[in-house]
């Protein structure tokens, strides 16, 4: 690991996160109003993500898991897209917090009209590096994702209201909007040590 590598401003986000899930509970707006500008702080340098965290998978894109809450109210996820990578059309089930660190990517949201089942594709928005994108099923909680690179991996940070790992949600057949139930787990079973950096 880089000595330089800035794993407090990782920690320094858990403890905050905790406190904002101490004090608003399962408050959805609270807690997307005030994690945003904490998650927004985390991303605005390159600088703390430890290298295994930032491996992209040649066969499918990577869920790393940096932090789950104890309590499950939170869990904190680097995404790794390979070039040309994307996701099925798929939904959270819980609030959702995307923010762009490294590279590019494109989220296309879906809705649903009354009495059609299929899927209506909106439009697609590009993320660069300090965008953050919400999802949850008050908002809009349905979209695919792709790496918006076709060269080079990009890398996005996802905060998730719950052990987003663990939730039981669903995979979409857009034209016949047929959905299957999934649970995503992780792509690995170790987290980053950012507790040698803890404050004394
Ligand atoms: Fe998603």
């Amino acid at each position: 690991m880089s000595p330089m590598l800035r794993t407090d401003r990782l920690y320094d986000f858990v403890v905050a996160m905790t406190h904002l899930a101490n004090a608003h509970g399962d408050a959805e707006d609270a807690m997307l109003e005030r994690a945003r500008p904490l998650l927004a702080d985390l991303i605005a340098k390159d600088d703390w993500l430890p290298e295994p965290f930032t491996r992209p998978d040649a066969t499918r894109y990577s869920q790393y898991l940096l932090h789950c809450d104890p309590l499950e109210r939170f869990s904190l996820v680097s995404f790794v897209w390979g070039p040309g990578q994307r996701t099925p059309v798929h939904d959270h089930g819980v609030w959702g917090l995307v923010g762009m660190l490294r590279g590019s990517e494109i989220s296309i949201p879906y809705t649903r009209s009354e009495g059609q089942p299929a899927l209506r594709a909106g439009a697609p928005e590009r993320l660069t590096p300090g965008c953050i994108e919400a999802v949850s099923p008050r908002l809009g909680d349905i979209h695919e994702v792709a790496n918006a690179l076709d060269d080079r991996p990009s890398i996005s940070i996802h905060l998730y209201g719950g052990n987003i790992g663990a939730v039981r949600r669903h995979v979409f057949d857009p034209v016949t909007g047929a959905s299957k139930m999934f649970v995503s787990g992780y792509s690995s079973g170790v987290v980053p040590n950012f507790w040698q950096h803890a404050r004394s």
